[in-house]
């Protein structure tokens, strides 16, 4: 089940929710507002900063920077 992180304009606290029905009203846990605003999730952060796919080179067996020449 996906979490998403919201935004209380009211209050300006970040709270984050386990969405069971995405048709659920999420309301600010703090001052009950209803017009929270659903922010980006962590994903964009991670996949733009790092460098999960190339950093760790190739496979065990070959020196070079990828495996496209060893498999
Ligand atoms: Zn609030």
């Amino acid at each position: 089940m996906p979490i998403y992180e919201y935004h209380c304009p009211r209050c300006r606290d970040e709270f984050e929710v386990l969405v069971m029905n995405s048709r659920d009203k999420i309301t600010c846990p703090k001052c009950d507002c209803k017009k929270v605003e659903r922010l980006l999730s962590g994903f964009a952060h991670k996949s733009a900063g790092g460098k999960m796919v190339s950093s760790g080179g190739g496979c065990a067996s070959c020196k070079s920077s990828s495996c496209a020449s060893c498999h």
